[in-house]
C-alpha cells in the first residue's frame, strides 16, 4: 500500500479488539453497570459518515511521509538498517540518568535505552508504550460501547483546539453552555462561530431548551450545528455535574440532530457527590463523542499532557494536525505519565487522596463564605475547583472586580471571562479554592463581603 495513504500506516497499529478487565478500582470507573441500549433508532456512524463533519481546512491535511516512516520504525519490530529517519543521535544528548522520587514512595528511574527513547522523536500519535497503555486504560475506565482510538495531546486545551480546527468552518454554529470555559471561547473566536448558547439548570445544559432551539432552527432552514462542547464534571465556571439521565437526553439530541460532542473532562476525579457518573464516552453508542482527558489537575499541569479518545477516523484526522503542528507532544512527559497510570491501584489511591484534599478545601471555603449570606447566592460545587456566585443587587461585577477588589488586594474572576459576548453585564463571580491557604479564606470572605456592601451602595 502506498505510504501516503494514512490508513496504510494506521492499520498497522490500530486494533478494534474490545476487552474489559474486571479489576478496575471504583474511583476509576466512569461507566454505568447497566449498559445503555438506545435500540436501533439511530445507526452508529460509519467511517465515511465522519467526512461530513470535517472542516474544509482539516480535509486539506495530508500525512507527512517522514512522520509515517517514524511510525513504521516503531512498528517493524525487528532490527533494520535505516538511512531514513532524520533523528539526532541520543548519544550526543547531555543526560545520563533521570530520577523522579514519588511522594508516596518509589521512584521512576530512566537511564540507558529507556532514557534515550524518552529524549527522542516519537510518532505523532504519541509514545507507543503510552498509546497502548491509554487504549487499555480508556477501555477499563469508560467501557465505550465500540472501538475507540487515542491520540496524546499537550493537555486538554490543545485537544480543544485540535477538535475545533478539525470540525469547524468559519461561521459554523456551535453549541455551548451559557457560561463556558474561557479556553474554548479563545479557541472559537477566530472562527467567528454562531454561538448557540444554552442555559444551565442544576443538572447542566438544559436539554429541553437545546431541543427547542434545534427544532426551531430546523423549521426555519437554518444551518444546524455540527458540534457541542461540554464539561460534564465540575464545569468551569459553574461547578455542575451532568448526571447520567441528562447526558442521555443530550446524547439523544446529538443523534437526532446529527452533531458530535466534545467532552472535556479535566475534573473527572474531583467529584465530591459520592455518586459514580458515567461519562459521555461510556454512553457513546453511535460514535459521536470526542473525549478529552487531562493530567493537569491531579498529576501535573506543567507536564502538558492529555489525550483525545474518539472513533478512529477522527483520531486519525487529529493526528494529521499534530504532525503539522508539533510533530508530537514531549516524549519525556509521556514517559512520566505512562509510569503514573500503569499502576492502577496506586493511581486510584492517589485520586482518592486528591479528591479528599479538594473536598476539604471546598468545605472550608463554603464555611468561610457564611460572611456573604444575604449579599450573594451560590451553592457549594458538587465537583471541580470553583464556586459560582451571583452577587445580589449588582448588575455587573466588572468594575467591582477590577477596581474595588483589586485595590484591596483581592483577586477574583468576573463571570464575563466565561461569556462569548463580554460586553454584556454579568452579576457572577468565580471563586477558586484550590490554592488559597485555609487561614486566608476567612479574611477573603470578609473582604469580599465588605466590597459587595460598598458596591451595592454605589
Ligand atoms: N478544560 C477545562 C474545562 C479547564 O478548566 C482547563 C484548565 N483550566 C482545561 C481544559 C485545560 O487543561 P489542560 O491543562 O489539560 O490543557
Amino acid at each position: 500500500k502506498k505510504l501516503t495513504d494514512s490508513r496504510a500506516v494506521y492499520n498497522l497499529r490500530y486494533s478494534s479488539k474490545l476487552s474489559y478487565s474486571d479489576d478496575t478500582p471504583e474511583v476509576l470507573k466512569f461507566y454505568s453497570d447497566t449498559p445503555w441500549d438506545l435500540g436501533d433508532k439511530y445507526p452508529a456512524l460509519t467511517e465515511q459518515d465522519y467526512n461530513r463533519f470535517i472542516s474544509k481546512k482539516a480535509l486539506k491535511r495530508e500525512p507527512a511521509l517522514t512522520r509515517q516512516i517514524t511510525t513504521l520504525a516503531y512498528k517493524v519490530g525487528k532490527q533494520v538498517i535505516s538511512l531514513a529517519e532524520g533523528m539526532p543521535n541520543e548519544d550526543m544528548f547531555p543526560f545520563s540518568r533521570l530520577k523522579l522520587q514519588f511522594k508516596a514512595g518509589g521512584e521512576l528511574k530512566l537511564e540507558g535505552k529507556e532514557l534515550a527513547t524518552a529524549l527522542q522523536y516519537m510518532p505523532s500519535q504519541g509514545y507507543p508504550a503510552l498509546i497502548s497503555e491509554l487504549r487499555d486504560f480508556q477501555r477499563s475506565v469508560h467501557r465505550a460501547p465500540g472501538a475507540r482510538d487515542v491520540l496524546v495531546t499537550n493537555g486538554a486545551q490543545h485537544g480543544i483546539y485540535q477538535c475545533v480546527d478539525m470540525l469547524l468552518d468559519p461561521g459554523d454554529p456551535v453549541i455551548l453552555s451559557e457560561f463556558s470555559y474561557t479556553g474554548v471561547i479563545s479557541v472559537l473566536r477566530p472562527y467567528d462561530p454562531e454561538i448557540i448558547s444554552i442555559p444551565e439548570d442544576d443538572n447542566g445544559m438544559s436539554s429541553e431548551t437545546l431541543e427547542a432551539i434545534l427544532e426551531s432552527r430546523l423549521a426555519r432552514g437554518l444551518k444546524m450545528p455540527k458540534v457541542m462542547y461540554v464539561v460534564p464534571t465540575g464545569s468551569n465556571p459553574t461547578g455542575l455535574i451532568i448526571p447520567e439521565e441528562r447526558k442521555k437526553q443530550l446524547y439523544e439530541l446529538a443523534c437526532r440532530y446529527d452533531f458530535l460532542i466534545i467532552e472535556d473532562d479535566p475534573y473527572m476525579f474531583l467529584n465530591y457527590s459520592g455518586e459514580r457518573t458515567p461519562s459521555f464516552l461510556s454512553l457513546d453508542v453511535c460514535g459521536r463523542v470526542l473525549r478529552l482527558d487531562s493530567t493537569s489537575k491531579c498529576l501535573s499541569a506543567g507536564l502538558r499532557t492529555g489525550w483525545l479518545t474518539a472513533p478512529h477516523a477522527l483520531v486519525a484526522r487529529a493526528e494529521l494536525h499534530s504532525q503539522a503542528e508539533l510533530l508530537h507532544p514531549a516524549t519525556l512527559s509521556q514517559a512520566i505519565i505512562l509510569h503514573l497510570i500503569s499502576d492502577r491501584s496506586e493511581l486510584a489511591t492517589h485520586m482518592i487522596r486528591v479528591r479528599s484534599f479538594y473536598r476539604l478545601r471546598r468545605d472550608a471555603l463554603q464555611h468561610a463564605l457564611r460572611e456573604l449570606s444575604g449579599l450573594a447566592h451560590w451553592t457549594s460545587p458538587r465537583a471541580g475547583m470553583f464556586f459560582w456566585m451571583r452577587v445580589d443587587g449588582v448588575d455587573d461585577v466588572y468594575n467591582m472586580v477590577f477596581h474595588r477588589a483589586f485595590e484591596r488586594g483581592l483577586m477574583l474572576v468576573p463571570g464575563h471571562a466565561f461569556m462569548y459576548d463580554t460586553s454584556l453585564p454579568c452579576p457572577y463571580l468565580r471563586l477558586t479554592f484550590s490554592k488559597i491557604p485555609e487561614q486566608d479564606m476567612e479574611l477573603a470572605a470578609k473582604q469580599l463581603a465588605a466590597i459587595i456592601r460598598e458596591e451595592q451602595k454605589f
